[in-house]
């Protein structure tokens, strides 16, 4: 399915239809004058125009929207209007993951990544991370990958009914949200979100993980059964992006926002060669790169003091930019390093929350992300911080620990692989909704899961199932055997 993303949500209207509309938006805007005022958030009608060479995306309608899920942000209600955003024209670019995939010849194949790899590390300022790329999400790869690093039947039948679950619980307007509590499941699905207004859960969050669970197993805006959803979750993403003096704004309450839909649209683009993708990358690129504290770090707001969670989601959409070669700062990763080396107690092994600490879920964040950061897999510390996630084993409860702690084991191909994650893949598929309305979900009762509800759970958990082949493990050489 080709196509832009836009083509299909064009808004063409006449004169007296826009002046309609407009009248409408002020009688509603006075009406609402006497409602007691809630957390809101907008929702833009935008206008596209085609010329030859470039295509115009202009806001005409600003619609101020409620959700009682998301917090008081005063910052976005008195935000201005957005200014019209410009893309060069869809250039038909074919990625080298289609080509990859359009190619019969094994051989030609395992050129074609060498020279991608070799191509990526040239254009690195930091040490040689040569693997990490996408090749293994094609149909082909997935199934390859998967034999290799451990899916199974089993696991591979539970990430597609993930999917199916994540697909039934899409918004209207193409968003996913924390809350189930309003349509499509009306709170048919047992949720456990505990006092979800006391935390920013932004759409913009939701919508990204919901993403990014797609894309990890090879579906796109443009392939696959799930095509449409995928499109209209990074059209909702587009439509939320705030043009500011910085970049772009996805935030939406908390750079938590801002940072895993950052990723998602990055990977997206990275999957599919899409330009105008490419384009929104780089203006939320430059919001990442703004919003950072001077520490390295990056908080709940810009320039606000960070913690290794928000951080590592930042760096991991910085690090998508990166795949699809947009120009960052040279010293980028080694100033976060530092802060990232801040947390540690022990040179490497330990990692702390926003101190130097000896705690779990932030020692699998650590690990993972310091990776992310340059330290090769055989770092000493690395291999005792490898050893310690292992011998913590898996948490029943904490998906996001979990995550993190399978992606550096992954990552590092360790020799802890192979005692890891068969016991947590079935555990996973023993775990996940079988039957009825929550078939395909998971929720399990802890901090996390508490803040993110059975949305967030499931996302994580099938991106969990699909680590064997949703990134090539980053410093390996990772080829199809000639
Ligand atoms: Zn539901």
């Amino acid at each position: 399915m080709q196509g832009r993303l836009l083509d299909r949500y064009e808004v063409r209207l006449p004169a007296w239809l826009i002046s309609l509309i407009l009248h409408l938006i002020v009688l509603l805007t006075l009406a609402m004058l006497t409602v007691p005022a809630r957390p809101s958030f907008h929702q833009v009608l935008w206008l596209r125009t085609d010329h030859h060479d470039q295509v115009t995306i202009q806001p005409i309608v600003r619609l101020e929207m409620t959700d009682p899920f998301l917090l008081d942000n005063a910052e976005a209600r008195e935000a201005p209007i957005e200014s019209p955003l410009t893309f060069p024209n869809r250039i038909t670019v074919r990625s080298p993951l289609e080509s990859a995939e359009s190619d019969s010849s094994a051989l030609d194949r395992s050129v074609q990544q060498m020279l991608h790899n070799a191509e990526a590390a040239a254009s690195s300022s930091q040490p040689m991370i040569s693997g990490g790329g996408l090749q293994g999400r094609s149909a082909e790869g997935r199934q390859h990958w998967g034999a290799v690093y451990g899916a199974t039947p089993a696991s591979e039948a539970a990430v597609e009914l993930a999917l199916q679950w994540l697909a039934d619980h899409q918004r209207r307007d193409g968003s996913w949200s924390f809350s189930l509590n309003g349509p499509p499941c009306n709170g048919r699905c047992q949720d456990h979100r505990h006092n979800p207004e006391q935390l920013p859960a932004p759409p913009t969050a939701a919508t990204g993980l919901a993403l990014l669970a797609f894309l990890g197993a090879g579906y796109t805006h443009e392939s696959g059964r799930y095509a449409e959803h995928v499109d209209r979750g990074l059209y909702y993403l587009r439509g939320q992006m705030r043009e500011v003096e910085i970049g772009a704004d996805l935030q939406m309450g908390s750079m938590y926002g801002h940072g895993i839909a950052t990723l998602a649209v990055a990977e997206a683009a990275a999957m599919t060669g899409d330009q105008e993708l490419r384009g929104m990358t780089e203006e939320l690129t430059r919001f990442v790169l703004a919003a950072r504290h001077e520490d390295g770090s990056w908080g709940y707001t810009p320039g606000t003091p960070g913690d290794i969670t928000l951080t590592a989601w930042q760096i991991m959409a910085l690090r998508g930019a990166h795949r699809l070669k947009i120009q960052l700062p040279s010293d980028v990763f080694e100033r976060t390093k530092q802060y990232v080396d801040g947390l540690s107690p022990d040179q490497g092994l330990h990692f702390g929350y926003r101190k130097p600490e000896v705690s779990k879920t932030p020692t699998a964040i650590g690990l993972t992300l310091q990776l992310y950061l340059g330290r090769p897999p055989h770092n000493p510390a690395h291999q005792a911080g490898l050893r310690q996630l292992s011998q913590w084993g898996a948490l029943p409860n904490n998906v996001y620990h979990n995550y993190y702690a399978t992606l550096a084991l992954h990552h590092s191909r360790s020799d802890q692989w192979q005692q890891w994650h068969p016991p947590l893949r079935d555990y996973l598929i023993r775990t996940q909704e079988k039957r009825g309305h929550q078939a395909g979900s998971w929720h399990f009762r802890d901090h996390y899961g508490d803040v993110g509800g059975r949305l967030y759970t499931t996302a994580m958990a099938a991106m969990i199932l699909e680590v064997y082949y949703r990134y090539l493990p980053l410093y390996d050489q990772a080829e199809f055997p000639l």
